[in-house]
């Protein structure tokens, strides 16, 4: 029984499909105008452990995930018409598509690195503007929207529920946010559903002229061609919609007028849920702040994808969280123990209290702590089992050879080698990976000695030596000898 906690109604609530052989959820996803952020990666990696719980209750076949592509945005324009103000002779439509695709592609790089399924769908919103265009012609017929100076507007007053899901009156809206007033709007909390074009701006023909789609209406739109598109009226509902709170106004609540208004029958989403925001020094981590950086950044430095997982799904989704160092280094090092011991075995039973508290409005904190018991308990194929259904311990290679913790009250680096190795003590001296793996750990102790961190050299030299290899430094390189006790199983221990 998954319990989840829903933004609409502000209470956890039991979950129960509207079709349990087909579960439908959407998230929003991302503007694809340049490589996403590690805040941007909050929302993936959580609403992907939601897919996959799903997929473990209802069956694989039987939940459809859609995640959007947003690739209209001004900022796709700008980097287009820079490029080809810079001498690039194609039309700005290829420079779009050059740029959209080439983020598309990083996005999905990033992502897979974070261990994230791949949704059922990903549109791309300009994939689908017919649909939308089609929606705003049934909203203005409706009279929930009009056409003006070649613009498409959605009246915002002729919605009652406006507001409900943010909990805010328009009255409220209209004194506390940044409203845009504009000449050819009757009132200034109406919102664009469609917009006119420059010569130098993407734009699709329409009955109010060349133009773009507004950004809210694109998730409708989408929504309802992928989730809901032969359902009758009265049943163009699906279950979930989630992204990240930051979206729940104006974004989410235009998405609800939208298509409440479109559908007036049907319920859009039955359940909204919202993850918090991962922050830099208390503020949200965002482009606009320039306080971020990219998940390929912390890739790059070496962190393995699974390390980054790991810690963004150690806070529970509705908390705001930080990225720290002492995370980062806390968290690889128990996924290395883990790998160590979990290495070559066969996947048990899930833990039931593992999976109560993932169904518990997803409650990850709550499960890392049963995965630590299965640890101490040497539960090895319920660890490895449990921690597979949320995205962990389930790939074949690992990327990091060497992980290690630091206790900085001990001023100690304790250091595992299991990842690297698969089975443990069963690697004989001609084993190519174990000199292989003996190599790995100089190469990091000489990192380790030219940032000066005696303290991590003196870790892994320890390490080397209590296997038998006898380590030497003369002139900034450092030799080492196979010696005549070498013990390759001690490597792989937690000293
Ligand atoms: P954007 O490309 O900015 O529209 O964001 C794509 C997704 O990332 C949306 O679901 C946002 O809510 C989410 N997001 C953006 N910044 C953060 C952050 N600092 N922490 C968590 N989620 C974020
Ligand atoms: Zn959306």
């Amino acid at each position: 029984m998954i319990k989840l906690h829903n933004t609409k109604t502000r209470t956890k609530e039991i979950f129960s499909p509207i079709d349990a052989k087909n579960v439908r959820m959407y998230v929003c996803g991302p503007t694809v105008y340049d490589r996403a952020h590690l805040g941007n990666g909050r929302p993936v990696v959580v609403f992907d452990v939601l897919y996959r719980l799903l997929r473990h209750v209802y069956g694989a076949d039987h939940v459809t995930y859609v995640r959007n592509f947003t690739d209209v945005d001004d900022k796709i324009n700008a980097t287009a018409l820079a490029r080809q103000k810079a001498g690039d002779a194609r039309p700005l439509e290829d420079l779009i598509r050059e740029r959209t695709e080439e983020t598309i592609g990083w996005y999905h790089a990033d992502m897979d690195a974070l261990g994230a399924l791949r949704p059922t769908h990903e549109p791309r919103a300009t994939e689908f503007i017919k649909p939308m265009v089609a929606m705003i012609e049934n909203l203005i017929a409706s009279g929930h929207a009009y056409a003006k100076e070649g613009h498409a507007l959605f009246r915002v007053r002729s919605y009652k529920s406006y507001g409900s899901l943010s909990g805010r009156s328009v009255d409220d809206m209209i004194a506390g946010a940044r409203v845009e007033v504009a000449p050819y709007k009757e009132d200034p909390m109406d919102f664009v559903l469609w917009k006119p074009s420059s010569v130098d701006e993407p734009g699709w023909e329409s009955p109010w002229g060349r133009g773009r789609p507004g950004w809210h209406i694109e998730c409708s739109a989408m929504a309802d061609e992928l989730l809901m598109k032969d359902l009758p009226e009265d049943q163009k509902t699906f279950d979930i919609h989630a992204g990240g709170m930051d979206l729940q106004f104006p974004h989410h609540e235009n998405e609800i007028a939208q298509s409440a208004c479109a559908h007036p029958k049907g319920g859009f989403a039955n359940v909204w849920l919202h993850n918090e925001m991962l922050q830099v020094e208390g503020k949200k981590m965002s482009k606009s702040l320039g306080n971020f950086f990219t998940v390929r950044d912390l890739l790059d430095q070496g962190i393995p994808g699974e390390v980054i997982r790991f810690v963004l799904l150690s806070t529970h989704y509705s908390k705001p969280m930080d990225w720290t160092e002492a995370k980062r280094a806390e968290s690889q090092g128990e996924l290395a123990k883990w790998w160590a011991r979990t290495r070559g075995v066969n996947a048990g039973k899930i833990d039931t209290a593992f999976l109560n508290a993932l169904c518990d409005d997803l409650n990850l904190s709550q499960a890392v702590t049963e995965l630590r018991r299965l640890f101490k308990e040497e539960q090895w194929p319920e660890l490895k089992a449990s921690a597979a259904l949320v995205g962990l311990l389930s790939g074949t290679e690992q990327a990091w050879s060497i992980a290690y913790s630091y206790d900085a009250a001990r001023n100690t680096y304790f250091v595992d080698m299991g990842a690297t190795l698969s089975g443990s003590g069963q690697l004989g001296e001609s084993d190519s990976r174990v000199h292989e793996l003996i190599a790995g750990i100089i190469e990091e102790m000489r990192k380790a000695r030219i940032e000066k961190n005696w303290a991590l050299s003196d870790a892994l030299r320890a390490l080397l030596t209590n296997a038998g290899v006898k380590v030497m430094f003369s002139d900034g390189s450092i030799a080492h000898e196979i010696g005549p006790s070498f013990e390759p199983s001690k490597l792989d221990f937690l000293k």
